[in-house]
């Protein structure tokens, strides 16, 4: 294990209040000894004297043999004995042998113990000895019977006290160190113990603040740190799975979010991005992971945009507008964001134009419809009333009223085979049995069809085959209607004495069949709306001539149906070019 701060903070700390403790024992027993052992000396030294005291009492009413007596009572007694007189001058002590050595012995008027005997009755100290050189205690009392005869003083060497302390500190110190040592080797177990758990724990907790959650805590114990362990892997499963649901539906929200055809863009409260989407990106220009913190203003600047966001940030209240992009319409709704305070909004913005221009056209459609329906109608009726209104009797023009309103219904019948076929083709209703056809045979069979038309005003109608016979994939009755459509046109729209031929050939991937006449022509600017519905370059001229205004329109949605186009140029020299381009079969 490798060394860790909180095993060296156990282990120091342990290890220091055992050695505290085991060192606090020996020197708190070496006192408590000390203490018992001088008391033991006092005891001894006071019994020593409570027994010696009558026969000293005794003894110092006799001049004589004193010394003798004294000396034999020390040794009974194993203490040592002396008998001062008031004076100081000592009359016998048991550690000298003879009354002549007596004599010697100074003063003892001034020892400590004598003099506190002198004058208190007792005195007990311990000092090293003047006269024998040994640390000793002493114990001194007063004698009196009836004035002072002097002080009676038992002495014991400490010596031997010394040396059983000294004995005793021995062995402490040993039985010290040997606890020591055994403590600091508990504690080391112990703290390592602990501690490698613990160690364990962190490791794990630090993998998963990491976001590895694979990793797991062992930890074999059953105790509270064992439980800790097997919480903590509970925890990092559980925080796993969650991080991996949360990517999960993350990845969900913002695969949503980039797969919408709607430009999302969240804000703060103070009108900063916090996240904008692919689309919101691909309408306004901007790389949407770069939006993120700038003001949405910077990115998207339009005051109806900026009105709404504000105002629904104030009200906390969902908001809409319309606004102008460049040539886009767009719809703004703003949702504010739940909390309080509002943290922000949420701007959804939904690309409009193309529903715009479609409700415009339909609306177009509607008017056209009805006005091109009117015309005949009227006709109809005005022709009708004057039938009944009495020229069903004018034998002069009843029948060509007749045939006026017959032609018109055939116009009415035209138009409204004309708008039923656009629209099954359109809403591809229509079923078309795509197959290989020759260009050949379908220009051919509309050429008969056409023949009479264009007999009737001489134009001549032409056709220049390439070499090969050319085949395109497309249903054979839908080419015909195609190219039926465009020789029509191009015999109608043509002076008398005109020209119109069609070609075809192979161009790359494609067959370009082309209808070219020499006629009216096209003017360039309006070349592009011949393919709308019901428009018409001229109304009058086309209306005169029975056409409905619906036979490019039938011809451009026929072409895309077969995977092809049209196009219309002007013929060099005068006229109009038709261009349809089919794949080959
Ligand atoms: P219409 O029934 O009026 O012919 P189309 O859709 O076929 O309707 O043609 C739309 C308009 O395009 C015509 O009204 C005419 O003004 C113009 N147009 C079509 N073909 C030709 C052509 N070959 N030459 C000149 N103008 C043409």
């Amino acid at each position: 294990m490798p060394p860790s701060r909180l095993f060296w903070k156990i282990f120091l700390a342990f290890a220091a209040i055992g050695v505290v403790a085991a060192l606090a024992l020996v020197v708190m027993t070496l006192r408590w000894e000390r203490e018992r052992l001088s008391i033991e000396a006092e005891t001894r030294l006071k019994q020593a004297a409570a027994l010696v005291r009558p026969i000293a009492e005794q003894a110092f009413g006799e001049e004589t043999a004193q010394q003798a007596r004294v000396r034999a009572l020390g040794e009974a007694a194993g203490v040592r004995i002396t008998l001062v007189d008031a004076q100081g001058k000592v009359l016998a002590d048991s550690s000298v042998a003879t009354a002549e050595e007596v004599a010697k012995i100074e003063n003892h008027r001034t020892r400590p113990e004598i003099a506190a005997a002198l004058k208190t009755g007792s005195g007990m100290t311990e000092r090293a000895s003047a006269t024998m050189g040994d640390q000793t205690r002493y114990y001194a009392e007063r004698i009196d019977a009836g004035g002072t005869r002097g002080v009676l003083r038992v002495a014991l060497p400490t010596a031997n006290i010394e040396l059983q302390l000294a004995a005793l500190r021995q062995l402490l110190i040993n039985w010290a160190a040997a606890v020591i040592g055994a403590l600091l080797l508990a504690t080391y177990i112990i703290a390592r113990n602990v501690v490698q758990p613990v160690v364990a724990l962190r490791d794990t907790a630090t993998a998963i603040a990491a976001g590895d959650y694979a990793q797991r805590a062992f930890v074999p114990s059953n105790d509270e740190l064992g439980q800790l362990g097997e919480a903590l892997n509970r925890l990092s499963t559980e925080l796993g799975s969650q991080l991996s649901e949360l990517r999960r539906s993350g990845q969900r929200q913002s695969t949503v979010l980039g797969g919408m055809v709607e430009g999302v863009v969240a804000v703060d409260d103070r009108q900063r991005v916090l996240f904008a989407n692919t689309a919101a990106g691909r309408l306004f220009d901007f790389l949407p992971p770069k939006a993120e913190g700038r003001p949405v203003l910077e990115l998207i600047r339009n005051h109806d945009l900026q009105r709404v966001l504000s105002q629904a940030l104030a009200e906390v209240a969902p908001k809409w507008t319309e606004l102008e992009w460049g040539k886009l319409l767009l719809t703004a709704q703003v949702t504010p964001l739940p909390g309080i305070p509002c943290p922000g909004a949420v701007v959804v913005l939904h690309d409009i134009t193309e529903l715009r221009r479609l409700e415009g056209m339909r609306r177009d459609f509607i008017a056209n419809v009805s006005h091109e329906l009117k015309t005949p109608l009227s006709s109809i009726k005005a022709y009708a009333e004057t039938l009944l209104n009495g020229a069903l009797r004018d034998e002069e023009h009843n029948v060509r009223f007749l045939e006026r309103i017959n032609e018109q219904a055939d116009r009415l019948n035209l138009l409204i085979q004309d708008m039923l076929s656009l629209a099954r083709i359109e809403s591809d209703q229509q079923s078309f049995e795509i197959a290989r056809v020759g260009v050949a045979d379908a220009v051919a069979a509309c050429f008969d069809q056409h023949q009479s038309a264009a007999e009737a005003k001489s134009i001549a109608l032409v056709t220049t085959p390439p070499s090969d016979a050319l085949f395109v994939r497309a249903d054979a009755e839908g080419l015909r209607e195609i190219l039926s459509n465009l020789i029509d046109n191009a015999i109608k729209y043509t002076a008398p004495e005109g020209r119109v031929e069609v070609r075809w050939r192979r161009d790359g991937e494609r067959v370009r069949i082309e209808v070219i006449d020499n006629g009216l022509g096209i003017p360039a600017d309006q070349m592009d709306r011949v393919f709308e519905r019901f428009y018409r370059v001229d109304k009058a001229r086309s209306r005169e001539l029975g056409g409905t205004g619906l036979g490019l329109a039938i011809v451009k949605h026929l072409a895309q149906s077969f995977g092809g186009d049209v196009a219309v140029s002007a013929t060099p020299g005068g006229g109009s070019t038709f261009a349809v381009n089919l794949p080959p079969a």
